[in-house]
């Protein structure tokens, strides 16, 4: 258990002393730079690490975090990252940093938060189970539920970087074309089937050289921490364009991500087993001890203030370590700021399905909001909120970021 920080925060903060998470912020005309959150505040900790003192032997932290991504931060590896974290809890716990650390606390009101990284390659995952299943129950009713892969691998594709958004960022309604069930040739215009996928997503650190993969034991050396990830997702236009090679511009218009960033440190009472592999893996999945494992974190998803689902991220079928050991198993590199998202979270129960596309099942069942309206996909205007916590070290909880995105008209 950490001691408690001088700046006496309630014990059921979400972002207490155990937390700690990292993002990006700007405080009026100043510049861009990586800021720890701490309670309601946002702590400079390039300008604390330039009074002296820092924890960097080697690495000018103080340089790395005047940065406006965390990229370089994040090239830096585990063991930086450890000391980087045992120093902000220091100076946060320890009275005789109150002084010089107090001036460099923002409040988070007063802030502008930014893109925590600039996202190098872009990997979502297929990992929940239930939603896998649930999707090969709706759109092939007549064959089996998972495809014969499913259990052997976890499935991916690479997406878009560069349309990688920061909660609070609008999303313009994508156009694209779309086969209507009644009709033999496509048409072209707005989305109508507009939907979202609530997901976790991983942000990777560290550099893997091009032909060494990396192994599920040495994944958590490349796993920084985690994200709350929502995948926007055009069904119609995804349902006409995916054959034979998956998602192309019915996801790549917009993902919104958390604008904080957790470490993977800070989700250590989080660890749980996974729910069950079988069949067992191919060898290259397995890793040894607890190398693949599974994570205790709640979602809330709320749209316009109602909660319309809380998925459960333990039920997931793939650990994060098997989808990097995966991704790199041909030989594929990481680089610093490469993003994965596991993939749709959701569970046996119907109130824990993380898609619109199961909650009304594929439109035949529409979920009512509190103001008495009805969705089955997104409406114009309707604004997207998901948020996340997990267990933390004592008795706490660990919040993650909040994800939030509101829908615009399409142009
Ligand atoms: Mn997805």
């Amino acid at each position: 258990m950490t001691k408690p920080t001088w700046l006496n925060l309630p014990a059921d903060h979400l972002f207490g002393i155990d937390n700690l998470p990292y993002g990006v912020f700007s405080f009026r005309r100043g510049p861009a730079r990586v800021g720890v959150r701490i309670g309601d505040h946002v702590l400079d900790v390039g300008a604390v690490a330039a009074l002296g003192g820092d924890p960097g032997e080697g690495p000018n932290l103080a340089a790395t975090w005047s940065n406006p991504s965390l990229n370089a931060f994040l090239s830096l590896g585990r063991q930086t990252w450890t000391l980087a974290r045992e120093w902000v809890v220091e100076i946060l716990t320890e009275d005789v940093h109150r002084a010089g650390v107090e001036r460099h606390l923002y409040p988070l009101d007063d802030v502008t938060l930014h893109l925590p990284i600039e996202v190098a390659d872009y990997v979502d995952f297929y990992a929940s189970q239930h939603h896998a299943t649930n999707v090969g129950r709706i759109f092939r009713p007549d064959g089996d539920a998972l495809t014969p892969n499913w259990k052997h691998l976890p499935i991916g594709y690479h997406g878009r970087s560069g349309t990688i958004v920061v909660s609070g960022t609008d999303v313009v309604r994508p156009s694209g074309q779309r086969r209507p069930p009644s009709e033999p040739t496509p048409v072209f215009g707005p989305s109508i089937r507009l939907d979202i996928e609530a997901e976790l997503g991983f942000v990777v650190g560290g550099a893997s050289a091009i032909g060494e993969p990396v192994a599920v034991d040495d994944a958590d050396d490349h796993l920084f921490g985690v994200v709350v990830l929502n995948d926007w997702s055009a069904r119609d236009i995804q349902a006409w364009e995916y054959v034979p090679l998956g998602p192309f511009l019915g996801k790549s218009f917009a993902t919104t991500i958390s604008a904080w960033v957790t470490p993977l440190e800070a989700l250590a009472s989080a660890r749980v087993a996974l729910p069950g592999q079988d069949p067992e893996p191919l060898p290259y999945l397995r890793g040894s001890g607890t190398a693949a494992y599974g994570l205790d974190i709640h979602y809330e998803v709320a749209v316009n203030g109602t909660v319309v689902t809380r998925p459960e991220y333990r039920d997931m079928y793939w650990s994060p370590t098997q989808m990097l050991a995966h991704e790199t198993v041909n030989g594929a590199s990481v680089r610093p700021g490469d993003l994965f998202g596991s993939g749709t979270i959701s569970g046996a129960d119907p109130g824990t399905r993380g898609s619109f596309l199961e909650l009304a099942w594929n439109g035949t069942e529409p979920f009512a909001l509190s103001d008495g309206s009805t969705r089955s996909f997104l409406e114009d205007g309707d604004t997207v909120t998901m948020r996340a916590w997990a267990p933390g070290p004592s008795g706490g909880r660990v919040g993650l970021g909040e994800c939030v995105g509101t829908i615009r008209p399409a142009r």
